[in-house]
């Protein structure tokens, strides 16, 4: 390709350049499936991706005037050369409607769902290359249009103008991606979305399975499905409406080949992130499926009762799919642990805390479907292909052997203790720094080049979306911490740093978008600060997606993992940076207890409260309590309050000073100055060169449990039962 490209005077790093990012997911979670379908293809495993092709992937973000401007992601503008539209496998979707329920030949009741009104969904595919070994498989994204019979059904209605409307409104529903991370929305469409990618790719795995069968005893061992997130679990509901009215299966037979299929993936304990359907909704758009989900609580509530004959309501009250109150709401989560044979959290200490805290009831009925795949990231795109220099010095040492059992890299751990490796490693961090930090002037030229970037400085990164449990907030009061201490002695020794932040906020999250202000205003001053010269730059790099992670990673030497204890479910930008090289200062959160584990304390900066120091704490907390006992974070607040970082708006950030010194939901108050004294260890252990090439690269030989082809191994053998077809 480079060669064709050459005599044709282009560069294939241009050419790459013009790719535009598919914007598909919000953050950790649709990443990890894109890392899980590349491991796929490279383990040779027999696996298909299904979504949504939203035409609008995840915003575009600009800063202007430090806020957060939303722009729409007009990603397929100018085409995508890497699908292919399947127009031959397009399926009918239908909403809302009637069921009229009517006894068989056997004298069973067979119920009958008319639909009111019909979408279709075209599946595009978009081959998913395995690494070197030939296998190439499908993600399979779906596309709503409107069907065509309606369409003139209305049109022949005489009223054009309605019947072009509806036309649209059919076809929104595959329009946009919904922005918000952690946090779930009872919108209507988003209920739409669902359904209409699920009964897609519903109706696609049966087509396919009946292709090769006759009956369906064996579905359960030709077919595994796994539901990343309650966002899909409706397929559930709809195999079940498959299986019961399509092919007439009994109830207990039907219900069998589904719970040995599903298996379900918790991703978060954040109450706000558990999706929760108006009865109502389901009542107007999916009846059917309301009348099978209350069947399957019915038969549930009996198992509940059978086995805690002695229980007050209260437990059945808890564990039914049907939350009551003055609205009545459908919990997913409770139904996808029902429906599925396994349940899994996403790193140790988060599958700890869904068994013992957020699905407790469920585990003590069926301790044995619970379990744990600590999440992982693909080396592939990670470190191959982000940091070509890094790769090529493991490559030189190591053999490429690493590129497909990422467990080689502990090859390196001698190496840590080679002076010229060190040096090597030290020369490719910097190199990568300033590669960074060329992009970053050359494409933001009223921002990123207005700074003067220390290339020698710590680059200390905190890049994931914004919100309160990740506390990106914290990072900026040890900014101004920072700050304050050359205000008070401009002389004081401080080891140069460059803290870099990206990240989106959901456009609806108005304290995330004020904390982006807070960190832009706070760069202003500072980076403006003639006094503080180039020992403190801070920046917020713009539109933050993985084509600009590639970049980051690389070139970090810090790396951010600071939620309060219990929050992150597991996070996997931790394991990119530490694959990268990257030292990381974290609290015992999510996959950073393993990273840790892995690397050994002596090479990560621990900090912070214990997800059951915060539980214990959280009754009795007063924030105040902290404030009155350190000056640090007294002089951070006051500041904050005083309107220095917003003089156009002096009482802008109350809202921030109020949440710090009244809830702190997130406890910032509580883990501040062991997060600066931790700070201060960073410092000074940078500050000997030669320790911490040895510490970084220490902790890229100890990534190797971080590939997620360990991960989908393990899902492969204990959840799906599926071993590799190789092509050759
Ligand atoms: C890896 C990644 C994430 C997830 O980051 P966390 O720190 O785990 O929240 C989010 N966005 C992008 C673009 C990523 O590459």
């Amino acid at each position: 390709m480079r060669q064709v490209l050459e005599d044709m005077s282009l560069e294939l790093a241009d050419l790459l350049e013009q790719e535009k990012d598919p914007g598909l997911g919000n953050g950790g979670l649709g990443r990890l499936a894109a890392c899980f379908l590349d491991s796929l293809a490279t383990l040779a495993m027999p696996a298909m991706g299904q979504g949504i092709r939203y035409e609008f992937g995840i915003f575009h973000q600009e800063i202007r005037d430090g806020r957060q401007i939303e722009q729409p992601d007009e990603w397929l503008q100018f085409g995508n050369p890497w699908e292919i539209a399947r127009i031959e496998d397009a399926v009918t979707v239908g909403f809302g409607g009637t069921i009229e329920e009517r006894p068989d030949k056997n004298g069973r009741l067979i119920a009958r769902w008319t639909p009111s009104h019909q979408v279709v969904g075209v599946p595009y595919d978009t081959p998913i290359v395995g690494y070197g070994n030939d296998t190439v498989n499908t993600l399979r994204l779906w596309r709503a249009r409107a069907s065509e019979e309606f369409d003139l059904a209305v049109f022949n209605d005489g009223d054009y103008r309605k019947a072009v409307e509806e036309k649209a409104i059919s076809e929104s529903i595959s329009k946009v991606l919904y922005p918000n991370d952690h946090s779930y929305e009872g919108k209507v469409l988003r209920l739409k979305q669902q359904y209409f990618f699920c009964r897609c790719a519903i109706h696609d795995i049966v087509l396919r399975y009946l292709r090769n069968n006759v009956t369906f005893d064996e579905f359960p061992d030709k077919v595994a499905i796994q539901l990343n997130d309650t966002h899909p679990v409706i397929a559930v509901v709809e195999l079940m409406r498959v299986f019961l009215d399509d092919h007439g299966m009994a109830w207990d037979r039907a219900w069998d080949i589904v719970h040995r299929t599903f298996g379900y993936t918790n991703h978060t304990l954040l109450t706000e992130a558990l999706e929760r359907w108006p009865v109502s909704m389901f009542e107007t758009f999916l009846p059917r499926h309301l009348s099978i989900m209350y069947e399957i609580n019915r038969r549930f509530l009996r198992q509940v009762i059978m086995r805690w004959p002695n229980d007050n309501a209260d437990r059945q009250r808890r564990m039914s799919l049907i939350e009551e109150g003055k609205e009545k709401q459908v919990r997913m989560a409770n139904l996808a642990v029902v429906a599925s044979h396994k349940v899994n959290g996403v790193a140790a200490l988060h599958s700890e805390l869904v068994r013992t805290e957020l699905l407790k009831d469920f585990a003590e009925l069926w301790p044995e479907r619970f379990t744990n795949k600590t999440n992982g990231v693909t080396p592939r795109r990670w470190l191959l292909q982000s940091n070509p220099r890094l790769a090529r010095a493991i490559t030189d040492r190591i053999g490429p052997g690493w590129i497909t059992d990422l467990a080689q890299l502990d090859k390196l751990v001698p190496l840590a203790d080679d002076i010229e490796f060190r040096a090597l490693f030290r020369r490719i961090k910097r190199e990568n720094k300033v590669a960074l930090v060329r992009h970053l002037e050359s494409t933001f030229p009223l921002g990123a080049a207005k700074v003067r970037f220390n290339v020698d400085s710590i680059f200390d990164v905190q890049i994931k979306r914004l919100h309160e449990y990740k506390r990106q907030l914290l990072k900026a009061m040890h900014i101004i911490a920072l700050y304050q201490r050359l205000k008070r002695d401009p002389q004081a020794p401080l080891v140069p740093r460059t803290v870099i932040f990206g990240g989106k906020a959901a456009p609806g999250y108005a304290m995330a978008k004020l904390h982006i202000k807070l960190i832009n205003d706070i760069a202003e001053v500072i980076n403006n600060d003639p006094e503080v010269g180039d020992r403190l730059k801070v920046y917020f790099v713009p539109n933050y997606r993985v084509s600009m992670a590639e970049r980051l990673f690389p070139a970090s030497d810090l790396s951010e993992q600071i939620s309060t204890a219990g929050k992150e479910a597991s996070g996997t930008g931790n394991m990119k940076f530490q694959m990268n090289g990257a030292l990381t200062i974290g609290t015992l959160d999510g996959a950073n207890v393993e990273i840790r584990e892995e690397v050994g304390d002596e090479n990560f900066f621990l900090f912070g409260l214990t997800a059951p120091e915060v539980a214990t704490l959280r009754s009795s907390y007063n924030p105040l309590e902290y404030i009155e006992r350190s000056e640090d974070l007294k002089g951070v607040i006051d500041l904050i309050a005083s309107g220095f970082f917003s003089p156009e708006q002096h009482d802008l950030y109350k809202p921030i000073v109020d949440t710090l010194t009244k809830n702190d939901t997130y406890l910032l108050c509580a883990d501040f100055d062991a997060y600066v004294a931790c700070q201060d260890r960073v410092a000074k252990a940078y500050l000997d060169e030669e320790a911490w090439a040895r510490m970084c690269i220490l902790n890229v030989a100890r990534s190797g449990k971080f590939s997620s082809d360990r991960t989908i191994q393990e899902y492969a053998d204990e959840i799906w039962k599926v071993v590799p077809v190789p092509v050759r």
